[in-house]
């Protein structure tokens, strides 16, 4: 099935428009430099796996990649270790809990369960093959490149803001330390981790990543292989199970795609052979999830037909 430019141009344009005064919700206040983002912005997007490109409203507003970083993260630490040596170090189970949360790490003798939340992607972090603090961010940042097709850059406002308040990854860091699930020098995994977190992207760039997981690992706007296929369908399996935070059973009941969220009001979802969609907005509810971000992919998916399990 391949969509075409008006189909989706369509379903991009009426799900912006039906979501863009939707209330509720709140900016993350924990970082500090979230809960000063201007909460009314609101964009949507869809790269298709063969590279075209279509977004509406603050499009080329750039936010905070947060939590979404480490879907790429696990995918170059992946890469490099292998998909058997990683699911042994970092696990692959929802937690159904918080992202944040120690007590997921106290079920399971402080080793990490999953990749896409804090601890395993502490984790993650710490196992990417590097020579030191500098080396490790550059591969990271490197690869996020890679996947968005662009010269993204960290943002120092947001990694000041984070670094200065992140005393709670740097507690579960030395958790992990304790049950051998770090793989460098603790504070250097959260440092890195921190900066991987403060990456500035447009909804645009976090459609080309998820695209490039649509197209098998090759990036579509710039033909390039950034991770091997094989890699591709843990790295949305992982989506499927944590990457909406404690609502990822729900989305998965209601929307049927693997789908990553952050904090800073991101959110992407993966058709995989089709297209990613990616909407921002700042307002987060309960677990964390971008409200109109959660409702503008939800209808995109539904206005496409791409519900994995409904099959076609
Ligand atoms: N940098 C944030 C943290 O580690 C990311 C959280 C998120 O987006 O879920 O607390």
């Amino acid at each position: 099935m391949s969509l075409d430019d008006a189909t989706i141009a369509q379903a991009v344009g009426s799900a912006h428009a039906a979501h863009r005064d939707d209330p509720g919700g709140a900016n993350a206040s924990y970082i500090p430099y979230l809960a000063s983002v201007d909460p009314s912005l609101f964009a949507v997007a869809v790269v298709t796996a063969d590279g075209r490109v279509f977004s509406t409203g603050d499009d080329r507003f750039e936010f905070a990649i947060e939590s979404i970083s480490k879907v790429f993260t696990m995918a170059l630490a992946m890469e490099q270790v292998g998909a058997a040596a990683f699911h042994a170090k970092i696990g692959a189970d929802p937690t159904g809990l918080p992202f944040n949360s120690v007590m997921a790490l106290d079920l399971n003798k402080d080793r990490p369960l999953s990749p896409l939340v804090n601890a395993g992607a502490i984790a993650s972090t710490s196992l990417v093959t590097a020579t030191g603090a500098d080396d490790r961010w550059n591969r990271i940042l490197s690869a996020q490149r890679d996947f968005a097709a662009r010269e993204l850059q960290l943002s120092d406002e947001v990694n000041d803001s984070e670094q200065t308040t992140n005393f709670h990854n740097r507690a579960m860091a030395w958790l992990l330390y304790g049950g051998d699930s770090i793989f460098c020098d603790p504070m250097e995994a959260v440092d890195v981790y921190t900066r991987q977190c403060s990456t500035l992207i447009t909804t645009v760039d976090l459609a080309t990543m998820g695209a490039t997981l649509a197209a098998g690992g090759r990036n579509p706007i710039t033909g390039t292989r950034v991770i091997s296929s094989g890699n591709v369908p843990h790295i949305l399996a992982e989506m499927t199970m944590e990457g909406m935070y404690t609502r990822s059973g729900d989305w998965a009941y209601t929307v049927g795609l693997p789908a990553k969220s952050g904090v800073g009001g991101g959110i992407v979802a993966v058709a995989p052979g089709e297209l990613a969609i990616a909407a921002f907005s700042p307002p987060l509810d309960d677990a964390g999830n971008s409200v109109r971000a959660q409702a503008a992919v939800a209808d995109v998916a539904s206005e496409l037909g791409l519900n994995l399990y409904a099959g076609s």
